[in-house]
């Protein structure tokens, strides 16, 4: 790790008139600080900033560095969101990453994490590995000739799903972004992941009311139960009246390079009986565009089955 100055202002204003990284639960930095992907001059704790509190009026407030844990076990939190984070990472890891900070997680792709490769993502133009080496879990959805690496965040699929949007602060004012257009595929320059502006903090997660969202999921498949990124996961919340779907929100990640929203499959589960033939039939549009690589197109099959199980779970009621 490179040596680097720490300081830990106590007011926003503070904060954004500096010029260094941000630091709040320090899962991800500490991390790739470790790792030399990262090498901050400054870094910047915020950990005494008031961007707390869970508010929920006519649509719910998050706090940026509310813990991750804390948010899922708020009962004013939709089921997707919760089953999101508590599908994420350790419960020791939960309790200390903050739920910005995980909506700014980098990619786990491993050769972003290994300095002695080339990495696009982190050193612009030395190339991508990826593309032609071990890319089992890398996205097909989003991808370009210059990066195919998958958004880590459950989360913000769930988030993405509910229209949520963020508040950033920064030293030209405060503004708001629907999440959907914060993250940016990565296209010729995958060293751009989102639309933070330099200096910017994320105060605020918004999450517009939705009552039938009390009626959502969040599935996650990966290689082992605990612990694990996912080799797909799908955030669904559906409005069923007298067996016909009403309408539905459907949004996909660890097949793409960011947080995937399902529009399509949305429309073509409106008005449809509530049933497994019609979830099946809409899950068959999930992965038009795909780009599978040599190792991940089991992934183009295995969105459509997430999806359909996460369907029918929400359909019933979370029994299966
Ligand atoms: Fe880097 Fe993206 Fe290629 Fe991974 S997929 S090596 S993050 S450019």
């Amino acid at each position: 790790m490179r040596p680097f100055e720490l300081t830990a202002p106590t007011t926003v204003e503070a904060a954004i008139a500096t010029s260094g990284t941000f630091l709040a639960g320090g899962t991800t930095l500490v991390d790739l600080m470790k790792l030399n992907v990262m090498t901050p001059a400054q870094v910047v704790d915020i950990n005494n900033l008031p961007l707390h509190g869970i508010e929920n009026g006519d649509g719910l407030r998050i706090g940026a560095l509310e813990r991750m844990a804390d948010v899922a076990r708020h009962p004013g939190v939709y089921p997707m969101i919760s089953r999101a984070l508590l599908a994420s990472a350790s419960q020791q890891l939960r309790n200390m990453a903050s739920i910005g900070g995980n909506l700014l997680q980098r990619t786990r792709c491993t050769y972003f994490r290994d300095i002695a490769t080339p990495c696009n993502k982190r050193d612009p133009g030395s190339g991508c590995p990826a593309i032609t080496g071990a890319n089992r879990t890398h996205a097909v959805l989003g991808t370009s000739d210059s990066c195919v690496a998958t958004h880590a965040s459950d989360v913000a699929v769930a988030l993405v799903a509910l229209d949520a949007e963020i508040r950033l602060v920064g030293v030209a004012g405060s503004r708001t972004v629907r999440l959907a257009d914060f993250y940016r595929p990565p296209g010729d320059t995958p060293d751009v992941e989102n639309d933070l502006r330099r200096g910017e903090l994320i105060t605020d997660v918004l999450v517009p009311r939705l009552d039938w969202a009390a009626r959502s999921t969040y599935v996650k498949v990966r290689d082992r139960s605990s612990y694990e990124f996912a080799l797909c996961s799908a955030a669904v919340a559906l409005d069923v009246q007298d067996s016909r779907v009403v309408d539905a929100r459907v949004a996909v990640g660890g097949v793409a390079t960011v947080p995937w929203r399902l529009t399509a499959v949305e429309a073509a589960l409106r008005g449809r009986p509530a049933t497994q033939e019609s979830f099946e039939m809409a899950a068959a549009v999930a992965a038009e565009g795909a780009r599978p690589l040599s190792a991940n197109g089991f992934k183009v099959s295995l969105l459509r089955r997430t999806i359909v199980r996460a369907l029918l779970d929400v359909a019933d009621g979370g029994n299966r």
